[in-house]
């Protein structure tokens, strides 16, 4: 599903008609020195509106990427415990690092463990032997269980 920014009609109807006025050179020059000297004379409120939109852009480019991942599952893939709103168990994009491209939603946890691991599929076979092979060598008593 394409993402739309939703907008009122009172909005879409000023920016058009600002788009207007300031394609005249003599308006833009004019709205372009006054908007420097009001940014110059309020400095904190300059940056407060810079943030903002900093932070609008981001919001609208972060729900346009989420949107076009398509619907989370319930559960991680990876640890197939289900995702929480909130904490380590917070659904995640996650990307293929050398393409950039959504691989898909997994745990906040598993992220950073893919993180760590370097998204090499390789280490986390050793590390699956390097588990299996002390298990096999010194086993767990009944009563010893794993908690995944
Ligand atoms: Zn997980």
């Amino acid at each position: 599903m394409p993402f739309k920014l939703k907008m009122d009609p009172a909005s879409v109807a000023r920016r058009e008609r600002y788009s207007v006025r300031m394609s005249d050179p003599d308006f833009k020059a004019r709205k372009l020195a006054t908007n420097k000297e009001w940014q110059r004379n309020n400095p904190e409120k300059w940056n407060k509106a810079l943030t903002t939109a900093v932070r609008n852009v981001q919001k609208a480019s972060k729900a346009r990427r989420d949107a076009a991942a398509g619907p989370k599952p319930e559960r991680c893939p990876i640890c197939l415990l289900p995702f929480t709103p909130t904490g380590p168990r917070k659904a995640v994009w996650d990307h293929n690092h050398r393409t950039g491209k959504f691989r898909g939603w997994i745990c906040c946890f598993d992220n950073r463990m893919l993180g760590m691991v370097q998204d090499s599929p390789d280490t986390l076979r050793r590390a699956a032997l390097y588990i299996e092979t002390d298990e096999a060598r010194n086993p767990a008593l009944p009563w010893q269980k794993r908690t995944k």
